[in-house]
């Protein structure tokens, strides 16, 4: 079973190409978004412990986190191939998800990076509309709404994240290239690391995405 970790600026395409994955090839997708709150939700001490720290306006000390994000993992069927998406936040972190791997008798076996150009991000993400009620995204050029301005779902008024505006998507980018360069060099240096340009279609990425992956 392959565990492939998959990163990439917003705006690359990184979560449908692992949907993608998930649906031609059976993979898990296993991504910390939900981790949090389902924890919390289901009483998990350590999540209570991490809420607390949020709660002081602290960050989540990277150990709880991990030991948090083993225990998710078990959720997940661990004879299939998993995709992790962004999940290594700083490279102090890549030790502790080996860890967690090797428990499961599992390890990194290839790091996936999606490349955006600045120009291509921005016309990416600045094209972008979201729904304020069922949080429906939509995009001028890959997914228009059937009414201009409203939500094809519920028929709200469509808006633009103040996130999602140029000057800040630059923001954003020079923050993720900074974070990122040390980590692709780890697993350039373990000699699993493979670039994907996520300029082309989807289709293309995907194919792409194949080749690189053996599938
Ligand atoms: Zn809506």
């Amino acid at each position: 079973m392959k565990t492939i970790l998959f990163h990439g600026p917003s705006g690359c395409g990184k979560d449908t190409q692992a949907n993608l994955l998930v649906e031609k090839y059976d993979f898990e997708n296993i991504g910390t978004g939900e981790m949090f709150r389902e924890m919390y939700m289901a009483g998990d001490i350590d999540a209570i412990k991490a809420r607390e720290y949020w709660n002081r306006g602290k960050f989540v000390p990277d150990d709880l986190v991990y030991k948090m994000f083993g225990r998710w993992m078990d959720k997940f069927n661990n004879e299939k191939d998993w995709i992790l998406v962004s999940v290594v936040r700083s490279a102090n972190q890549i030790p502790l998800l080996d860890n967690i791997l090797k428990e499961r008798d599992r390890k990194v076996d290839t790091f996936i990076h999606f490349k955006l150009s600045e120009e291509k991000a921005i016309e990416r993400m600045s094209l972008r509309w979201v729904c304020p009620s069922c949080t429906t995204v939509f995009h001028e050029l890959y997914k228009k709404e059937k009414v201009k301005g409203f939500c094809d779902k519920c028929g709200m008024k469509l808006e633009q994240r103040e996130d999602d505006r140029p000057d800040k998507i630059k923001i954003r980018l020079e923050e993720y290239n900074r974070t990122i360069t040390p980590i692709l060099t780890e697993y350039r240096n373990r000699g699993i690391l493979i670039e994907i340009d996520a300029t082309p279609s989807i289709e293309q990425i995907h194919s792409e995405l194949i080749k690189a992956l053996n599938l």
